[in-house]
């Protein structure tokens, strides 16, 4: 009986360690990217770090 607790407990113990894990990963991609978006100034290509102009780097999407 106190072998069953303890499978149980263990288990429970192993779903929530792997809920926290999977919420920590979340938090960690969503903090992350916030950062990314942050760090990236407005207007700024991300590939040359030339001005965009019109949504559009002159660089970059002119070469298409
Ligand atoms: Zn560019």
């Amino acid at each position: 009986m106190i072998g069953l607790l303890g499978a149980g407990l263990a288990l429970i113990y192993s779903v929530i360690f792997a809920v926290g894990i999977y919420v920590a990963v979340k938090v960690y991609v969503g903090r992350r990217q916030r950062k990314i978006t942050k760090e990236i100034p407005e207007g700024i290509c991300i590939h040359c770090g030339a001005k965009i102009e019109d949504a559009k780097c002159p660089n970059c999407d002119g070469i298409k």
